[in-house]
C-alpha cells in the first residue's frame, strides 16, 4: 500500500459473481418479484448459473414463489449457505424472519442486512446474480447502486398511469446513480379472456412501450395478465419453469438479456 492510500469499503460485489442485475419498479405489486423470479428460472435453464437474492425487505416474496423454505445452514458461523430451487441459488432475508412479522428497520440495520446478504452468503460461481429489489428508491436502492457494481437494472411496470408515474421515479434514480437501465418490461398487459378470447386492457395498454420509446430505452418484454403465472408463483414454481406460452415469453426475455 502506498503512504496516503485510504483504507476502502468492502466491496459489496462477491468475487465469483459475474454480472448483478437489479430488478426494479416504482410502485409494489405490478410484478417485479414474479419477473425475477421466472427470469432466473429461465436463465437457469439456458445454461447459466444463476443466483437470485430477495432484498425487497418489507415483503419479501422470493421464499414463497421459488417454493423454498427453511432456514439457510451457516455452518462455521460466518458464511451462509444459500438454498437451492429450480435450478438457482437463492438467498432471502425472508429465510431469516419470522412469517407474519413486519420488518420495522432503520438505515443502518437496512445496510447490514444486504451487505451480509451480498458479502456473507455462499453465493460460490455464478455468472448472474438477479437482485429483486423493494419497490420505490430508497435506502437499499441507493446502496446497491452506488457499493455493488450492478451491470445494469431492468424496471417492471403495469401501463397504469400511477405505476408508470412511480417507474419514471425509479428510471430518475438509476440515472443519477448511474446505473445502467437495461430495459423496460410492461408486465399486466392485455388480458385474454380464456372463455371467449376478447381482449381487455385493465390496466390499460402500451404504456410502459410508450415509456421506452420516450426514453429511448429497449423494451425487453411485455407479459399479459395471466392466470398461470399468478398461480404457478402462489405454488411455488414459477410459470418460467414449465412448457407454456410463458414459459416461452421469459425463456425470450432471457435471451435478449445476455446476448
Ligand atoms: P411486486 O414484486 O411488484 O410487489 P409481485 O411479483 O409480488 O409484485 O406480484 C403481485 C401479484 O401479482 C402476485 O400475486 C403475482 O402472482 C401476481 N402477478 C404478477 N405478474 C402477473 C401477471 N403477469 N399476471 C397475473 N398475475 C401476476
Amino acid at each position: 500500500f502506498g503512504g496516503h492510500a485510504k483504507p476502502q469499503a468492502a466491496p459489496m460485489k462477491p468475487s465469483g459473481v459475474q454480472h448483478i442485475l437489479a430488478v426494479g419498479s416504482g410502485k409494489g405489486g405490478v410484478g417485479k418479484s414474479t419477473v425475477a423470479s421466472n427470469l432466473a428460472v429461465a436463465l437457469a435453464r439456458q445454461g447459466r448459473k444463476v443466483g437470485l437474492l430477495d432484498a425487497d425487505i418489507y415483503g419479501p416474496s422470493l421464499p414463497r414463489m421459488m417454493g423454498a423454505s427453511g432456514r439457510p445452514a451457516s455452518p462455521d458461523g460466518k458464511t451462509i449457505e444459500p438454498l437451492q430451487a429450480h435450478g438457482v441459488t437463492l438467498m432471502s432475508i425472508g429465510f431469516m424472519l419470522e412469517d407474519d412479522k413486519a420488518v420495522i428497520w432503520r438505515g443502518p440495520m437496512l445496510m447490514g442486512a444486504l451487505q451480509q446478504m451480498l458479502g456473507q452468503v455462499n453465493w460460490g460461481q455464478l455468472d448472474v446474480l438477479i437482485v429483486d429489489l423493494p419497490p420505490g428508491t430508497g435506502d437499499v436502492q441507493l446502496t446497491l447502486c452506488t457499493k455493488a457494481e450492478l451491470t445494469g437494472a431492468i424496471v417492471v411496470s403495469t401501463p397504469q398511469d400511477v405505476a408508470l408515474l412511480d417507474a419514471r421515479k425509479a428510471l430518475d434514480m438509476f440515472k443519477t446513480l448511474k446505473t445502467p437501465v437495461l430495459g423496460l418490461i410492461e408486465n399486466m398487459s392485455l388480458f385474454t379472456c380464456p372463455d371467449c378470447g376478447s381482449e381487455h386492457q385493465i390496466f390499460g395498454h402500451g404504456g410502459v412501450t410508450a415509456e421506452a420509446e420516450a426514453m429511448g430505452l429497449p423494451l425487453l418484454g411485455v407479459l399479459p395478465i395471466d392466470l398461470e403465472t399468478r398461480l404457478c408463483g402462489d405454488n411455488g414454481t414459477p410459470v418460467a419453469a414449465g412448457e407454456g406460452v410463458m414459459a416461452q415469453a421469459y425463456a425470450r426475455i432471457a435471451e435478449g438479456l445476455v446476448r
